[in-house]
C-alpha cells in the first residue's frame, strides 16, 4: 500500500513522506491506497489527528481531484471516530494552507482536533487577524474576483 521510496511525487527532506514511507515512525490510526492518518506528535488535545495526502503537495490547491475526494473522505470518516474515541463534545477541523497561515510541514495535512466543553479554546474564527472592514463594492469586486 505505501508508495516506492523512489516515488516521484515525494520529496527526500519531507517528514510526512517520511512516515508514509515508514522511514519515521508514527501511531497510524488510518490507511488507504491515498492517504494515511496519525496521532500529531504534539496533540493540541487528546486524539489530535492529522490525515495526509500519501502523494506530496504543498497546498491543497495542488491536489488533484481524486487525491482531495480520498482526503476528504477520509476527514469525514476520521472527525466522528477520532471524538468517540477520546469522548469529546465536537471538533475542530482544519488547514493551515501556507507559510503565513502557519503551515510548518509542507505538505497538506488536515488537523483533527477534539474540543471539550470549557476547553479553553476558540472557534476558527479566531485565528485571523484583524478582521477588514469591507464596503459593498469591495465585497462584490472580491466575490467576482473568486467566481473568475
Ligand atoms: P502545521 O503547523 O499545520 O504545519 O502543523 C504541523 C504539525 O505536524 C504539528 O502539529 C506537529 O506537531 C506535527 N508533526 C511534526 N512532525 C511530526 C511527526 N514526526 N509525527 C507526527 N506529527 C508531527
Amino acid at each position: 500500500m505505501r508508495p516506492a521510496a523512489d516515488d516521484p511525487d515525494m520529496t527526500d527532506d519531507c517528514v510526512f513522506c517520511a512516515i508514509v514511507a515508514g522511514d519515521i515512525p508514527a501511531r497510524t490510526v488510518y490507511e488507504t491506497d491515498e492517504v494515511l492518518a496519525f496521532l500529531d506528535a504534539n496533540p493540541l488535545a487528546r486524539g489530535h489527528t492529522l490525515v495526509i495526502p500519501k502523494g506530496h503537495a504543498q497546498h491543497v490547491g495542488d491536489l488533484d481531484p481524486e487525491r482531495s475526494r480520498a482526503l476528504f473522505d477520509a476527514v469525514s470518516t476520521l472527525t466522528p471516530r477520532v471524538q468517540a474515541a477520546v469522548n469529546a463534545d465536537a471538533a475542530t477541523v482544519g488547514i493551515n494552507d501556507g507559510e503565513a497561515a502557519g503551515q510548518e510541514v509542507p505538505h497538506v495535512h488536515v488537523h483533527l482536533i477534539p474540543r471539550f466543553e470549557g476547553d479553553g479554546g476558540g472557534p476558527i474564527h479566531a485565528v485571523a487577524g484583524d478582521a477588514p472592514t469591507l464596503s459593498e463594492d469591495e465585497l462584490d469586486g472580491i466575490a467576482a474576483a473568486i467566481a473568475e
